[in-house]
């Protein structure tokens, strides 16, 4: 049966088929949410994308994972030096953001850890969404689909003008380049998918949990401060579908077989984030999850032809 959203059915498994989620490209292999991290994925054959989106002060989406930028990742320009200070993205207009290169991980950092395999490169600046939009569209036939997550600013969680004001420069970009087939409005905060279906209700919404947190991204989202308070993984499926949602993207830890069994049963397709260890993946794959976001795109690759399973049809 074909959804009425050309874009859930290509994040939909079947039978013996889970599809793969490059999370923020291929962070595990290449620098996260950059233009060469998406082009490397693809060129991978990996062909549905996961990335961030906030507003920077010009008005316009960038991509980019936290509201601050990140000191181990943003790295003044042909120096060492990574950032000490962490300014607010919505504060800095595009030349001050482009002034920063972040290509590299800082070694000594925590984070810089977590990714001993990610190549080091130079030259490599925070891209708008509309880069990555507009590379989608240059692809044609050769169809990518983007998992589009709209960060929500914890400062700005109760503010509906600043809401609408941020999805509506997200969806229009999306309709600049024709690109509403190809696109899920993905978010923690369920009031900015509230506000993405009454402004694009051509578009599908995709609702992001959190119950646990997960050592793959422990302290990188603020999903408890702008997510709705539920204890219970199984009351989660009848919320998602009574709002409207599309896909339930529960953390890996939450994702139970009954709550996925009950998510199926209403339609919706499942795709759980961050699987980057065998055993988690494993254990998505034995439950029967739709889609797995993953770093490591080739490790789930392996792990499903371990299974018998393909992530294409
Ligand atoms: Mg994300």
């Amino acid at each position: 049966m074909k959804d009425r959203y050309p874009a859930v059915d290509a994040f939909r498994g079947g039978e013996k088929v889970i599809r793969i989620v490059g999370h923020r490209g291929a962070r595990g292999l290449i620098p996260e949410n950059t233009m060469i991290g998406f082009k490397t994925a693809v060129s991978m054959g990996i062909h549905l994308l996961e990335f961030d989106v906030v507003l920077c002060a010009d008005g316009f989406p960038v991509i980019t994972h936290n509201h601050a930028i990140h000191a181990p990742t943003f790295r003044i320009p042909e120096t060492d030096c990574f950032v000490t200070e962490e300014p607010k993205v919505l504060d800095l207009n595009w030349s001050e953001l482009q002034s920063f290169e972040i290509g590299r991980l800082d070694a000594h950092s925590q984070y810089g850890k977590r990714f001993p395999d990610q190549l080091q490169l130079d030259g490599i600046k925070v891209p708008k969404l509309a880069d990555l939009l507009s590379y989608a569209e240059h692809l044609g036939d050769q169809k990518i689909y983007l998992m589009l997550e709209i960060k929500s600013d914890p400062a700005h969680v109760k503010d509906a003008e600043f809401r609408a004001n941020l999805v509506a420069k997200v969806i229009a970009e999306v309709r600049t380049f024709g690109l509403s087939e190809q696109i899920l409005l993905h978010s923690f905060d369920w009031q900015i998918l509230e506000e993405c279906k009454k402004q694009a209700p051509d578009m599908p919404i995709s609702f992001l949990t959190q119950l646990t947190e997960n050592p793959s991204d422990v302290g990188e989202d603020s999903s408890l401060a702008v997510g709705p308070h539920v204890e219970n993984v199984e009351a989660i499926p009848e919320m998602v579908h009574e709002r409207g949602g599309s896909l339930w993207c529960p953390n890996v830890c939450d994702a139970t077989a009954e709550s996925i069994e009950r998510a199926k049963q209403l339609g919706l397709v499942t795709a759980v984030w961050t699987a980057n260890e065998n055993d988690e993946i494993d254990k998505m794959i034995e439950i029967g999850v739709d889609a797995i976001v993953t770093d490591y795109p080739g490790r789930v690759q392996q792990r499903l032809m371990i299974h018998g399973f393909k992530w294409s049809t």
